[in-house]
């Protein structure tokens, strides 16, 4: 009778104390420097799911499934600089918060965001996921996040959120000359400075209405306050090139809108995330290394 083979050595045990990481391991999709790269659009985070609300429930099962579909977040900003350094095989994905709700952030304690508050979601999502960092665009307004702006915005800087414009007062930008448009984008821009230490350099238009001008807030002065903004982000309706596509264009990127599809309107169904995630899987049309 044969004796059993021999079984092959066991792996040498890890070091007690010695550095863990190995490299990740490759995503699922194949390289495609040319692939788009999806920039999703939230707005409120709240109790129930409607068509501009989404629960906190919601939003941590859109990045189970983000997670599992091999997509991985990147910072807008390294976006803009045509920056976008994942793993092989993994798609950027970008998450935008507009509005500056109060469910965007709030406190437990100052310095503790809630569980149920967007950024405690990503935050709760990131430990629990090995390659996830938590990340996400916050496009603020005046106000923002329902009391104790200047902290919340400090705070989302300092652990790796972005603080983006959203104008001051959500102005239809479509609807005011290009003097007052400039003072919507620079009196936000100044503020967001001063609390955050960091200009923005991008400007999601409020209703997604452009200005009669663009130039008008893409750079100028507000007071004292020298403003810059390289990017014009729109509220609809599909995902946006890569960088490196010859017709990418930053000051016209377009968002996709995340919504229960049961919450959406037919018409507008095939816009949502639920719908561009089925398409672009099978169509393989996304950015990775
Ligand atoms: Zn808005």
């Amino acid at each position: 009778m044969a004796s059993e083979p021999a079984s092959p050595p066991e792996p040498p045990a890890p070091e007690e104390g010695s550095p863990e990481p190995s490299p990740p391991a490759p995503g699922p999709h194949p390289s495609n420097p040319l692939g788009r790269v999806p920039i999703l659009l939230y707005h409120r985070i709240g109790e129930t799911e409607g068509r501009w609300q989404r629960t906190p429930e919601g939003l941590y099962a859109d990045l189970e499934q983000m997670y599992e579909a091999g997509f991985r977040p990147i910072r807008l900003r390294d976006y803009l600089d045509g920056r976008i350094d994942l793993p092989p095989g993994y798609a950027p994905v970008i998450l935008t918060f507009d509005d500056s709700t109060a469910g965007h952030l709030a406190w437990d304690e100052p310095g503790k965001p809630a569980a149920g508050s967007a950024a405690g979601v990503i935050q709760r999502f990131a430990a629990e996921h090995p390659g996830w960092e938590a990340t996400a665009v916050f496009f603020i307004n005046a106000g923002a996040f329902g009391g104790d702006s200047e902290a919340k915005a400090a705070w989302l800087v300092e652990n790796g959120f972005e603080v983006e414009n959203h104008t001051w007062s959500h102005a239809d930008l479509a609807a005011l000359d290009a003097a007052a448009a400039a003072r919507e984008a620079g009196r936000m821009s100044a503020w967001i400075e001063a609390a955050t230490g960091r200009a923005p350099v991008a400007l999601a238009l409020p209703y997604g209405r452009r200005p009669r001008d663009a130039a008008a807030v893409l750079a100028g002065s507000c007071e004292d306050h020298q403003f810059r903004h390289q990017a014009l982000l729109e509220v609809g309706w599909g995902p946006a090139r890569s960088p490196l596509d010859p017709e990418w264009d930053p000051l016209r990127l377009p968002r996709i809108q995340v919504a229960d599809p049961g919450e959406v309107d037919a018409s507008d169904l095939p816009y949502i995330w639920a719908s561009w995630l089925e398409r672009l899987l099978e169509s393989g049309d996304l950015f990775a290394h």
